[in-house]
């Protein structure tokens, strides 16, 4: 199975189990709200085909009129981010690197790297969601909240990306073992890609 053969409707099953915890951010807010702003927008990259992705956004705003999804220029965008509009360039989604080195969100913003651009109070929950839900996980809680903190330490100290990996591992582990050993986490398609690999085949 490639990227290329997901709809639309298979993104809250996928985002779910492979998302990164930056994807799985914005998507969350995305749900919640009917809405994404533009580097929101931006940084969620799922891979759909470009008739897939129309209906995913037009779908998504589900509070816009027809006529306020044209108007917003979001057909348009997403033509252009397919690279049929405007310079013609197939824009690929962010890498960690630029995540966490351009852009800093600002309040009302959800793009970003959790790990370097959230308050502990708000990174915890998340990545103990993400620890708890993953469903090869059966670990007792002492060794949950060992593991969540061995995460939160690690992006305290600024390893961020050490720190996803880290979360990938603990997620995607069973019986206390990863079926392989993998590189560090360099983009979220990485990440979703690894875990999509892992659990699905
Ligand atoms: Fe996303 Fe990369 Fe940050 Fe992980 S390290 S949350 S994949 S930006």
């Amino acid at each position: 199975n490639d990227s290329n053969t997901f709809s639309h409707g298979d993104i809250d099953g996928l985002a779910q189990k492979h998302f990164s915890p930056c994807m799985k951010n914005i998507h969350d807010k995305l749900r919640h709200n009917s809405h994404l702003r533009h580097f929101g927008r931006l940084q969620y990259g799922i891979g759909l085909p470009y008739e897939e992705s129309l209906t995913f956004w037009r779908k998504a705003f589900k509070n816009m009129s027809d006529d306020q999804f044209q108007k917003g220029g979001h057909p348009y965008n997403i033509r252009h981010s397919y690279g049929l509009e405007g310079k013609r360039q197939n824009y690929s989604p962010y890498s960690c690197l630029k995540i966490i080195t351009s852009n800093s969100p600002g309040s009302g913003d959800h793009h970003g790297c959790p790990f370097k651009h959230f308050s502990s109070e708000n990174l915890r929950p998340l990545i103990t969601e993400m620890v708890c839900s993953s469903s090869s996980y059966s670990s007792s809680s002492n060794q949950v909240q060992g593991n969540v903190s061995e995460v939160m330490n690690l992006a305290k100290a600024g390893h961020f990306q050490v720190a996803c990996t880290r979360l990938f591992e603990f997620t995607h582990q069973k019986n206390g073992v990863l079926s392989e050993t993998i590189d560090t986490i360099e983009h979220p398609n990485q990440y979703f890609e690894l875990s999509f690999r892992g659990l699905e085949n």
